[in-house]
């Protein structure tokens, strides 16, 4: 299969990449981080190409899926995962330019994801779209307004997309990610290991498990719900 993933430049999407190559998926990554997003692309090979991408913007979105297409013959799989912390801080502090960014890369971003693949999918009569969702979409407390409000809507709309597309044999899907040992966690892009285990620390008492989420973890559900099987 050949599988689209956004943000395959770190965290979850880099472990998602490396669990497709790994499965014998060919993947196209689309990230904003050019440097990151080369350095996944070249250490996994030639089944992975990097596309530098802004998901917030449709002409990239657009052509990310253009490329994965002309250079894989077909997409099977979408994993709209990108994303970022979003706006900080009080509701009457909040601007309106930091809220449209925010719904930009967390919500436009996966509408885009969803828009510029249903037609190459439904004309196979076959495709899995992933999107990633949150916690934080559920259950209030766990981030900032805009990024909870965000991620319910990224909820809301695949299910929606899931009821168009579903009859011709796409299925749409959302991951919940609590809290997941990434540069994100952490609030920057560059957290060393130290960073990351700080985070471990301090997020394992609020999981039932007693410790927080891998990257890989994630990667195992979404490569089941890219499967046939699920
Ligand atoms: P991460 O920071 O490690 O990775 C996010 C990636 O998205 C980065 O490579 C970044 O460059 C890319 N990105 C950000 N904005 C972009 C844009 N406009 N265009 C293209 N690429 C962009 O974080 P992560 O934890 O792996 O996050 C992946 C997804 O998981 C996000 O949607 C995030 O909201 C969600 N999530 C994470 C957690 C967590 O605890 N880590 C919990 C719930 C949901």
């Amino acid at each position: 299969k050949a599988a689209v993933i956004t943000g395959g430049a770190s965290g979850i999407g880099a472990a998602t990449v490396a669990r497709f190559v790994a499965e014998g998926c060919r993947v196209t990554i689309g990230d904003r981080d050019v440097e990151r997003g080369e350095a996944v692309a070249e250490l996994l090979g030639d089944d992975v190409r990097f596309v530098p991408t802004d998901v917030s913007i449709e002409q990239d979105v657009a052509e990310l899926m253009a490329t994965a297409i002309d250079d894989w013959g077909d997409v099977d799989i979408v994993f709209n995962n990108a994303g970022f912390g979003g706006a900080l801080g009080p509701i009457a502090q909040t601007s309106v330019e930091d809220f449209d960014l925010t719904f930009d890369v967390l919500v436009k971003s996966v509408f885009l994801g969803m828009k510029h693949i249903a037609d190459h999918m439904t004309e196979r009569g076959s495709g899995s779209i992933i999107n990633t969702g949150s916690i934080a979409a559920i259950d209030a407390g766990w981030s900032p307004h805009l990024y909870s409000a965000a991620k319910a809507t990224v909820i809301q709309l695949s299910k929606t997309v899931a009821m168009e597309l579903g009859d011709s044999g796409v299925r749409v899907n959302v991951v919940c990610p609590g809290a997941i040992a990434t540069p994100l966690l952490v609030g920057k892009p560059d957290a060393t290991d130290a960073d990351l285990d700080a985070a471990r620390t301090a997020f394992a008492p609020t999981v039932p498990i007693g410790r927080v989420g891998e990257p890989a973890d994630l990667a195992s559900m979404v490569l089941f719900l890219a499967g046939d099987e699920s």
